[in-house]
């Protein structure tokens, strides 16, 4: 670990923003330290976020497609049951490995590791309450905040991870409950509300808007809500939650229209809060050095990721923008790349989004009410699953691929996909999308046979042209 000799870079977070920042400073030649109070490396997407939840969402797929898929593809059994304690067994070996995987890159690129938390006491100086009872000060030429974001509870709701659950607990149940209600439609409640469904919970899912998923396009968002109900989760949309109750066995919500009206009671065995996420810097030392947040706590940042502190630098959740581990990457590469005298950049316009429920839905740009808005002309190109014929020959053709190119120019706006792999999918649409591609320009590149890619090719030969399979 570090001492009191000073480095190019200091990083205050060891998450997806900050490992990554760090290794990508040394690998720049900057001398550099990284302090994390977890006592693992990671953040919240690897120990409690982005990892578990796909580790579980892939397990309970595996389960319920044993239990629903197998028979029809011929593959016979007498009895699946879900064990539980080896599914999280599974789970908590995938985060530890990969927590350790990323201590070994530190090694590797000789980032300096201080497990304790941060304070500042100065602009160039962070005090460390190390993890096993010491202090340390670690100083720093320049000092990036990469302490990302906490789960948000509701007004009237404490939750104490067990009946009442954050996405944190919710990733840990130790019993399957019978009934589970989510607090929110978000894409975090879904996929959580996904892996409880498939393991056997009744999941009711509770929405203060009119819609799941507000940023996904309209259109896909509503085959998406069909196919979720096909999977039995329900929704209670423009519904508030005004008191719960927990002094019996299990929990009691009342619940109300959003605008107001007649109550009534929704009962739960667990209930998971996914209501948002909030930046965190409690007992960073903000104030002391006069770092400047905005109304939510975000800290404010400039298009080099510098604070108004000199010498003070914010990325990943804890800035705005969209509280996304890739995102946190990007900002912490191009946010070293400043410091080290280089051009950084992230386009915020191209930052991909997933929904890993099953299917996936994943998206790129603008969906088709932001373009209507801007007052663009514009193509719409759509292409069913149940015509591609890898889908079909693998019995899972659920989804569409719609894209939506410019009419004068044919550049593509935006691609929303919707299939089993949509997040895998997505990313040749991302690259069209960097390159300033018109539909025509994926129409014409040559997709494998038989693959599901095939559908995006297909969908951007409806927006220019016409497509052949259907
Ligand atoms: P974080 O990952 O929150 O890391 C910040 C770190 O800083 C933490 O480890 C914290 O302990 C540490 N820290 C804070 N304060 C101090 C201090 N004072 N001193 C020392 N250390 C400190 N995103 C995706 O892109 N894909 C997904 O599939 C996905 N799934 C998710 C599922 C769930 C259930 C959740 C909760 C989130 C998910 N996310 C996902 C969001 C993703 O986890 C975050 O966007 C990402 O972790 C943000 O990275 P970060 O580095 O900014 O912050």
């Amino acid at each position: 670990t570090s001492g009191s000799e000073e480095n190019d870079v200091v990083v205050i977070g060891g998450g997806p923003g900050g490992y990554v920042a760090a290794i990508k400073a040394a690998q720049l030649g900057l001398k550099t330290t990284c302090i994390e109070k977890r006592g693992a490396l990671g953040g919240t997407c690897l120990n409690v976020g982005c990892i578990p939840s796909k580790a579980l969402l892939h397990s309970s797929h595996m389960f319920h497609e044993a239990q629903h898929s197998f028979a029809n593809h011929g593959v016979k059994f007498s009895s699946v049951e879900v064990d539980l304690p080896a599914m999280m067994a599974q789970k908590d070996k995938a985060v530890s490995t990969l927590t350790r995987g990323i201590e070994g890159l530190f090694k590797k690129n000789k980032v300096s590791y201080v497990k304790g938390y941060g304070k500042f006491i100065s602009p160039s100086e962070v005090s460390v309450d190390t993890v096993d009872g010491g202090n340390a000060v670690v100083k720093g030429k320049n000092i990036i905040i990469a302490t990302g974001s906490d789960v948000k509870s509701l007004p009237g709701i404490t939750i104490d991870e067990e009946k009442i659950v954050s996405s944190t607990g919710a990733l840990a149940l130790k019993q399957i409950p019978k009934k589970l209600v989510v607090i929110g439609a978000g894409y975090i409640g879904l996929e959580m509300g996904s892996v409880w469904a498939r393991l056997g919970s009744e999941v009711t899912v509770v929405e203060f808007a009119s819609d799941i998923v507000p940023s996904m396009d309209g259109e896909v968002r509503k085959q998406f809500q069909r196919t979720l109900e096909k999977q039995k989760m329900k929704f209670m949309l423009k519904t508030k939650v005004v008191g719960v109750d927990t002094s019996g066995d299990g929990v009691k919500l009342t619940v109300e229209p959003a605008s107001g009206g007649d109550q009534t009671t929704v009962e739960a065995d667990v209930v998971l809060v996914s209501a948002g996420r909030s930046p965190f810097t409690a007992g960073l030392g903000l104030d002391k050095i006069g770092v400047e947040t905005d109304k939510g706590g975000r800290i404010l940042v400039n298009e080099r990721f510098a604070t108004n502190v000199s010498g003070v630098y914010a990325i990943g959740d804890v800035i705005p923008g969209p509280m996304l581990a890739h995102k946190a990457e990007e900002d912490g590469v191009a946010c070293v790349e400043f410091i080290a005298g280089k051009h950084g950049h992230v386009d915020y316009d191209k930052v991909p989004g997933v929904v890993y429920t099953h299917p996936e839905v994943a998206s790129v740009g603008k969906t088709e009410e932001q373009v209507k808005a801007l007052g663009v002309e514009y193509r719409v190109g759509k292409f069913p699953f149940l015509a591609n014929s890898r889908a079909k020959a693998i019995d899972d053709a659920e989804g569409i691929v719609k894209i939506i190119a410019e009419k004068e120019t044919d550049k593509i706006l935006g691609v929303h996909i919707m299939a089993p792999n949509a997040g895998e999918l997505i990313h040749e649409a991302v690259l069209a999308l960097t390159y300033d591609a018109a539909s025509e320009d994926i129409a014409r590149v040559c997709h494998a046979h038989p693959t599901m890619s095939e559908a995006l090719k297909e969908a951007a030969m409806a927006t220019h042209d016409k497509p052949i399979h259907i």
